[in-house]
């Protein structure tokens, strides 16, 4: 793939594993087994039917009727929401917990900020009988507790992380610490396509399954597998990179990711990383990351919490650098405004990560015979109480 990960790690300048000596065993076992393991037969078929019976796969592309006739195009949603546990990050999670398994780990350790990976996590952990541990910051644990209170009824221990900010840096560093304390046992799963090489080529092939679906069922409703428009929401980018995957190599067509402004780019509350940050190292790859002149990382703020990290996946950096995708942002209202409108042209309440993306629709000009595909990465359930107090209701 020309846009994929090269033998060392890298896509163009982005990529590889800078992490601690001591992790170096850990991260090395992983680069030397993933291909193998993910592409024997009996990885793909429990994979596949994992995906069929427990998340619920395919999820449908859906014509949206309402949202084509305001924009001039034929909208297509691919529908992450109906997965089980809410969003796409059950792709992941059910591809590394197998993974896990097959390198002969006893438990699992991830981080989360929202909550959200989290959950996905301590769900496949519970699915295997897997001992689950969550690193997440103590000012989090307080934000997101219906969710810190899913993953124990799941039956995973939440940890606090107290140090730092006490939010999702301080929760990764926790869960590093740990990895490096038990590097035989355990696996790390990471819950984007960040983090050291191979974990964004791995995140990335097990959430391509959105763009490989997607092309079957645009060429049944479209009689064309290409659309002219791609969309997605982009955190550290893994709903976005498994909506683009298939799609790469089809340079026709567009790509846009949509990160998030907070209150304006320029505002000193963003989470714009392509407009706002600079080359360098974030959780273990080369990437483009909100910092300062002299290299610390910027605090990171949007209305989203799915959205509010200070780096992009290092694949994304390529992407962005080399102008196959295309970066824009959306600011917190008017992801708010795209959020309403959403649930009443088409009945569905769309999770605010979401919403982003569907909010760049009012920015883009279209044909009357453009297709356009955009990833509903997932459901609005978590967010109600933040549309509640936006909008009053
Ligand atoms: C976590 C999350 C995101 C952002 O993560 P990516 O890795 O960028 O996809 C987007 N949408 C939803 C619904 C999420 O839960």
């Amino acid at each position: 793939m020309k846009y994929g990960v090269n033998e060392y790690g890298y896509y163009g300048d982005f990529g590889g594993a800078y992490v601690p000596e001591m992790l170096y065993p850990n991260v090395e076992e992983l680069r030397q087994e993933y291909q193998k393991i993910i592409n024997d037969d009996s990885f793909k078929a429990e994979f596949n039917q994992l995906l069929r019976d427990y998340v619920g796969r395919p999820s449908p592309l859906y014509y949206a009727k309402r949202y084509s006739e305001k924009y001039g195009a034929n909208i297509f949603f691919k529908r992450e929401d109906l997965n089980h546990t809410g969003s796409h990050k059950i792709n992941n999670a059910i591809g590394q917990i197998l993974l896990a398994k097959r390198l002969g780990k006893k438990r699992i350790i991830a981080e989360t900020g929202a909550g959200q990976h989290g959950v996905a996590t301590a769900t496949v952990c519970a699915l295997m009988g897997i001992e689950c541990v969550v690193y997440m910051g103590e000012i989090d644990m307080e934000r997101q507790a219906p969710n810190v209170a899913r993953m124990k009824m799941l039956g995973a221990k939440v940890v606090p992380a107290t140090s730092g900010s006490k939010t999702l840096k301080d929760a990764t560093n926790e869960a590093m610490r740990d990895w490096i304390a038990n590097p035989v046992d355990t696996h790390y799963i990471i819950g984007s396509v960040v983090g050291p090489y191979p974990y964004p080529d791995m995140v990335a092939q097990f959430q391509s399954i959105i763009s490989a679906e997607t092309k079957k069922q645009l060429l049944e409703q479209t009689g064309s597998e290409l659309p002219h428009y791609v969309l997605a929401c982009v955190g550290g980018g893994s709903n976005a990179m498994g909506m683009f995957y298939h799609f790469l190599d089809d340079e026709e067509v567009k790509l846009i990711a949509v990160e998030a402004a907070g209150k304006g780019v320029n505002s000193g509350h963003s989470a714009a990383t392509t407009a706002l940050g600079k080359e360098g190292v974030l959780h273990g790859s080369r990437t483009i990351l909100m910092q300062t002149d002299d290299g610390q990382v910027v605090e990171p703020y949007s209305i989203s919490a799915g959205l509010d990290y200070p780096g992009i996946g290092p694949q994304h950096a390529h992407l962005y650098k080399i102008n196959r995708a295309v970066y824009v942002s959306i600011t917190d209202d008017e992801s708010l405004d795209a959020g309403l409108l959403c649930s009443q042209l088409e009945g569905i309440i769309p999770a605010i990560e979401t919403a982003h993306a569907l909010a760049y629709l009012e920015k883009v000009t279209f044909q009357p015979t453009d297709n356009v595909v955009i990833c509903i990465s997932g459901r609005g359930d978590k967010d109600l109480n933040t549309y509640i107090k936006h909008f009053g209701f």
